[in-house]
């Protein structure tokens, strides 16, 4: 497999090259050279296919030949060992929980199939890779059960003292093996400023082999284009014979990127969703023509509180590939919608008294912006992604209902494990010191 930067298509890298750096040097974004439509016998057989199978046979149409057969294999059976149940909700609304995984929330297809591969590239080097992750606390949470137990890879997670919530504490906390959490005294942004200075370290970089776990990683990207296929195949079962449309809540759209991928690669896809909060830069562009960048603002679907998002950069590449200057071809295949708190509260209600289902804060903005759609399309059947367990956001939705929610076992159980982590100040010299001294 072949990738090329955003910035510069000529630069090509390999499979390897990419997962390994995570970022081209010219602060683009890597993406594949080539994405092929699936063959027609792939699509005739989805049907008969386990979730496994489909991501062998996606991931192997990909990447090629950069890993062998029986290791994929292995690699795609670790890293997806969780159902991903489609619960149809009524005739035209149908919701793909994206959350059984161990940090109950979509982010672990992406960690996990990233971990793996990266244990996979590095099995050929001798000294310890150590990936260095500052989290506000969701991603932390998927990374650090993603990596767990990979050989040969360390993972040290700085993280804001007292600014994650308890139960995202104890998923960066509680594990052990080859998981540390530093416990910063300090702001998220005095975190990531630790790991980046860490990066421009020269005399550390020449004692550990440091890399990161980038959001941006095309690891994570690619196995997000999985599920849509999945979903595709349980609407087919079910005898679906109405166009498929996917509504996705959106933040840095690492997650709709990954379902143009699954269009481009033949998926009758009819339209993507593009569903947000507050922060609605990418509807506002495509109902406008201008991208225009701002700062974030608080919403109840904290995930998607962005105000520039990381991925726009892949949008727009694979739309420029088209050669259509005078038309907008992203316009054709991807619509947007915006709502506030207010109407997401309201919807998290009405989907809980009109269905008997429990759904989150992410997952409502996806339902309320695929109703709206559907006012314009009727005859549709939408598939929304349902990011996050409910009792990620409990106090917010048991607010909203005015009733308790259960929480899942796994996470109950999390809640009695003893936190071990490792206080540091601000101070880079700190860490420093910590990390030069550790016997990894
Ligand atoms: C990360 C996240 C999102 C946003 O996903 P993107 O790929 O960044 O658009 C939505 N919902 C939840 C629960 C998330 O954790």
């Amino acid at each position: 497999m072949q990738l090329y930067s955003t910035k510069n298509k000529k630069n090509l890298v390999t499979l390897k090259e990419a997962v390994m750096k995570g970022l081209p040097d010219d602060n683009g974004l890597f993406m594949p050279k080539n994405i092929l439509p699936l063959p027609d016998r792939f699509f005739e057989a989805l049907s008969r296919m386990s979730f496994v199978e489909t991501a062998q046979a996606v991931v192997t149409h990909l990447i090629g030949d950069d890993i062998p057969p029986a290791a994929l294999s292995q690699l795609v059976e670790e890293a997806f060992n969780f159902p991903v149940p489609l619960v149809q909700i009524d005739e035209k609304t149908a919701v793909l929980e994206l959350f059984h995984g161990p940090s109950l929330a979509f982010k672990d297809f992406g960690a996990r199939f990233m971990a793996r591969l990266m244990g996979y590239f590095n099995q050929t080097e001798n000294e310890r890779l150590i990936i260095l992750v500052a989290t506000s606390g969701d991603t932390g949470g998927a990374v650090a059960s993603g990596f767990y137990k990979t050989p040969g890879i360390e993972v040290v997670i700085l993280y804001p003292s007292g600014k994650v919530s308890p139960l995202q504490e104890k998923q960066l906390t509680t594990l052990g093996h080859n998981i540390t959490a530093l416990e910063v005294d300090g702001t998220f942004d005095d975190c990531q400023a630790i790991v980046k200075e860490a990066f421009l370290d020269k005399a550390l970089n020449q004692q550990l082999r440091l890399s990161s776990a980038n959001s941006i990683n095309i690891a994570r990207l690619i196995p997000q284009s999985l599920y849509y296929f999945e979903a595709y195949k349980q609407l087919q079962i079910a005898g679906n014979t109405l166009p498929v449309v996917f509504s996705v809540p959106s933040g840095n759209f690492g997650n709709l990127t990954a379902g143009i991928l699954a269009k481009k690669m033949g998926l009758p896809i009819e339209h993507i969703i593009a569903a947000t909060n507050l922060n609605d830069i990418v509807p506002h562009y495509l109902n406008t023509g201008q991208y225009e960048p701002k700062m974030s603002v608080r919403t109840i679907s904290n995930a998607m509180d962005v105000g520039n998002p990381s991925n726009f950069a892949r949008l727009m590449d694979l739309y420029q590939k088209e050669q259509c200057h005078t038309c907008d071809m992203m316009g054709q295949d991807i619509k947007g919608y915006a709502f506030d708190d207010d109407k997401t509260k309201k919807a998290v209600k009405h989907i809980y008294e009109e269905f008997q289902y429990l759904m989150d804060p992410h997952g409502a903005v996806g339902y309320l912006a695929l109703k709206e759609y559907q006012q314009i399309y009727p005859d549709s059947i939408g598939v929304i992604l349902e990011t996050a367990h409910p009792a990620k956001f409990i106090e917010e939705v048991e607010n909203i209902l005015n009733t308790k929610i259960t929480i899942p076992e796994r996470l109950a159980k999390l809640a009695k494990e003893p936190k071990s982590a490792i206080s540091i100040s601000t101070d880079y010299k700190d860490f420093k010191a910590w990390i030069s001294k550790h016997d990894f």
